[in-house]
């Protein structure tokens, strides 16, 4: 079931290490991934430098043709993608249906967008002249992905770059490579040319090294941590690798006492449970009116304290495990933190250990203080913090004031009020009385350390693409 090879120009190698694999639900051993290291990772450069000749050569159609054959084959084997997903990341077997759906629409659509790789001819100054801008592909593409989206966050990344003419390295997470692994078996079955997409599994530092230093990689896109974020920025300069980073995030979401509180609570449930809080966009703290705060808590908890919790495969459960015992540990310290400081358990607040996996209850916390550590730092887990605010004003400077920038949700019925809180505040996405704002034609990315560029929408595509201007000057 579990792919355990490398995939590098279009063959399938082995490696004398291996990394086992857990699934969070159960703490065993599901299979074992290569560990590859410089060597593997050189030789998924040589093998993407050498099919990007070609590959950068063929028509917008033809690559269009070869992303949709893929597309189709992922389609067909949802399920079983869906399957492997939930085994090695945890998540509920409907969510992660749903990713593999959200994961293939970024394939179909950029398929499609590639065939708008427009250019421009600009007036000149001179009638002897002429202006000609052209867009091409900026060549071999590092990608490096997090555990949380096993399939998501690489087609955002895979489907732009090979629609735009590139070719592609990528490492998955260590934690969730089987995804991967199996979407590169499809890309192969599509008939998308060796060397195209390469995918090497192993320990991080190694692998990217080799990347940075490889100066036929003129890109790397990369999500996950602003830690590490800020090591491959740093990596990325020697060699002046265009980057795209999607880093973390500590969303905020205001309820104004304008808000429809029932949309108010499904909102903070959608945008803070969902794969048990383990996303980027994930709201880390809720700023409630203080006349609607009890109101909005007592509804949010007794919502909450419903959801079911269980593995994945389990019917109607709509939180998975957490991916590892630190995840565990970390968001056990934000609650054992605020609640020290004075903030109110009003729901969970403890391991489940009735459970073999790494599973919390989720938890709110009411009458919490920008002291709080879950406050200012990323919980990544089903903890949802409820603060009240007196005025606007104070609800957008307490939301601003964190180096992050990447999602924001508003809950308010009042149009002049949704206009002006929308607009203060320093995130690339906000969420509108609306608790899942991504989707694949909007851009996706954020403000300060949240990260650079954006993934998805006609944006998503212009980061694997290099603008050539041509001066032509005639008789
Ligand atoms: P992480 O930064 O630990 O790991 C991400 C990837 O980087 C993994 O493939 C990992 O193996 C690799 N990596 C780790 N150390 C490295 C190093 N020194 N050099 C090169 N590569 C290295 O993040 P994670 O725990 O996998 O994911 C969670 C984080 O990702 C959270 O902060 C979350 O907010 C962020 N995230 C952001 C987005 C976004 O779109 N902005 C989306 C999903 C997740």
């Amino acid at each position: 079931m579990f792919p355990n090879k490398l995939y590098i120009n279009g063959e399938w190698l082995d490696t004398q290490e291996m990394i086992q694999v857990i699934n969070p639900a159960t703490k065993n051993v599901i299979g074992s991934t290569p560990n590859g290291g410089e060597i593997e990772a050189k030789l998924s450069v040589d093998a993407a430098y050498t099919a990007l000749k070609e590959w950068s050569k063929k028509t917008a159609d033809e690559r269009s043709r070869l992303l949709l054959a893929w597309h189709r084959l992922i389609e067909e084997h949802r399920d079983e993608l869906a399957e492997i997903m939930t085994m090695e990341q945890g998540k509920p077997f409907a969510e992660a249906k749903g990713e593999i759906d959200y994961a293939n629409n970024y394939i179909a659509w950029f398929a499609e967008e590639g065939k708008r790789i427009y250019g421009e001819t600009i007036p000149a100054s001179s009638p002897t002249k002429r202006i000609i801008v052209k867009r091409q592909p900026v060549g071999v593409v590092a990608a490096i992905t997090p555990w949380n989206f096993p399939a998501a966050m690489i087609t955002r990344k895979v489907a732009p770059a090979l629609a735009a003419g590139c070719t592609i390295v990528l490492k998955p997470s260590e934690e969730t490579p089987f995804t991967a692994l199996k979407l590169a078996e499809f890309s192969q079955q599509a008939g998308i040319p060796k060397g195209v997409i390469n995918v090497v599994t192993g320990a991080p530092e190694p692998i990217a090294t080799v990347w940075l230093r490889d100066d036929r990689v003129r890109k790397l896109t990369f999500t996950g941590s602003t830690r590490v974020g800020k090591i491959l920025m740093r990596g990325a300069a020697d060699t002046v690798k265009k980057l795209s980073l999607e880093l973390g995030g500590h969303a905020p979401l205001i309820v104004t006492a304008n808000a429809n509180i029932d949309k108010a609570v499904e909102g903070a449930i959608s945008s803070k449970f969902r794969n048990a809080g383990q996303t980027c966009v994930c709201t880390n703290r809720i700023y409630v009116d203080e006349s609607i705060a009890d109101e909005f808590s007592n509804r949010l908890a007794e919502r909450v304290a419903n959801l079911k919790v269980g593995n994945g495969f389990e019917e109607n459960v709509s939180i998975g495990p957490l991916i590892n015992d630190r995840a565990v540990q970390k968001v056990m310290e934000h609650i054992e933190d605020a609640v020290k400081k004075g903030a109110n358990l009003l729901a969970g607040g403890n391991p489940l250990e009735k459970e073999s996996g790494y599973f919390i209850e989720p938890t709110v916390l009411t009458n919490v203080t920008d002291d709080m550590t879950c406050m200012y730092e990323e919980t990544f887990g089903p903890l949802a913090p409820v603060s009240s605010f007196k005025t606007i004003e104070e609800a957008i400077e307490r939301a601003n004031n964190t180096p992050y920038g990447l999602a924001a949700y508003v809950f308010t019925e009042n149009i002049n009020e949704a206009v002006d809180i929308s607009e203060a505040l320093d995130y690339g996405i906000i969420g509108l009385n609306d608790g899942s704002p991504s989707a694949v034609q909007a851009p996706f990315g954020g403000f300060k350390e949240s990260g650079l560029g954006r993934e998805g929408g006609h944006f998503g595509i212009e980061d694997y693409l290099e603008v050539k201007y041509i001066s032509l000057r005639l008789n």
